[in-house]
């Protein structure tokens, strides 16, 4: 039976650090402050709207919400995240994507301002994954996976781990990560040839490739820790992941469950963003 990496479990530790770190701010009378974008009302969004929200409020970071139409246009959008950019009372800027067909995205990623991109969205954020800079923050989502794996004390240094999926939300800015920790890092995408054999050779398989039950059995070996990304709905209505867990989780020796593992330290990582955001902006 595998050892189950609850999401909550290492969240927890982090939110305490991420409140001690936003009360001692507060103090100073500066309040960490998020401004969340939302155009329309996507139910996904709408969800994590409300997870980003209860997050951020216990541990002490404010939301300031901005909400616009479906349909409102381009330059209203460019509008709103330049008044973000320019307002000192705000640190750290979360734009639900994807957005309305209307507007393009490069254009909003672009005129974010790098300082307050605690979702990583920002070629700036990214670059800064890439290099190690500390420019910018990491995709919230990339983090958490890391995140979760240092939490849990899996060894990274030395280990085989494989990525499956190149988003630049999550596979790609993940795998930079775990490069960062020394592990020999393999990348899959759609591509990929004897998907199966590679994730089996893996010590540590990281499935994002956002499609649902589609790592199974001949994908895992004994001994093997897993993250699962994907997040789906499945026949009847239940969440679940990419990886399919009843498969899974007798054979590997650890697996982060959905949902409850990865989808659980996202909004804590997004909140750890807005504080560190809100110092740098101190520091200036
Ligand atoms: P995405 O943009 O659709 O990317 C999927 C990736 O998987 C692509 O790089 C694709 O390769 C690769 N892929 C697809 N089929 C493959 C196959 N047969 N073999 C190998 N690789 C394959 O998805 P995403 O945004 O990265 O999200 C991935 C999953 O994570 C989704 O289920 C999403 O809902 C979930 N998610 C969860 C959280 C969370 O907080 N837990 C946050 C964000 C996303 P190509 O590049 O070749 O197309």
């Amino acid at each position: 039976m595998a050892t189950l990496l609850k999401g909550a479990q290492a969240a927890a530790a982090m939110n305490e650090r991420t409140a001690a770190r936003a009360a001692a701010l507060t103090a100073r009378g500066i309040v960490p402050t998020l401004a969340v974008v939302r155009m329309g009302a996507r139910e996904d969004d709408l969800s994590y709207e409300r997870g980003v929200i209860n997050r951020c409020a216990k541990v002490g970071v404010a939301v300031k919400p901005y909400l616009l139409e479906a349909d409102a246009s381009q330059a209203q959008l460019l509008a709103v995240v330049e008044e973000i950019n320019q307002d000192p009372g705000i640190h750290g800027c979360l734009i639900f994507r994807p957005l309305p067909a209307q507007v393009d995205d490069k254009a909003v990623r672009a005129a974010l301002a790098p300082e307050k991109d605690v979702d990583g969205i920002t070629d700036a954020s990214l670059a800064g994954v890439f290099t190690g800079s500390g420019v910018g923050y990491p995709p919230c989502t990339a983090q958490a996976c890391v995140e979760i794996l240092d939490f849990y004390g899996i060894p990274l240094e030395g280990k085989r781990v494989t990525v499956v999926g190149r988003s630049l939300v999550v596979g790609k800015p993940a795998a930079m990560l775990l490069d960062r920790k020394n592990a020999t890092v393999t990348i899959c995408n759609s591509r990929t040839r004897n998907l199966p054999e590679i994730c089996r050779q893996a010590d540590v398989l990281v499935v994002a490739m956002g499609k649902r039950g589609a790592i199974g059995g001949d994908c895992l070996a004994p001994g093997q820790t897993v993250v699962d990304v994907g997040i789906h709905t499945d026949e009847n209505g239940k969440l679940c992941g990419d990886v399919r867990f009843a498969e899974a989780e007798p054979v590997v020796a650890a697996i982060t469950p959905v949902p409850g593992g990865v989808g659980a330290m996202t909004t804590s990582v997004l909140a750890a963003h807005v504080v560190e955001a809100a110092y740098f902006s101190e520091e200036k």
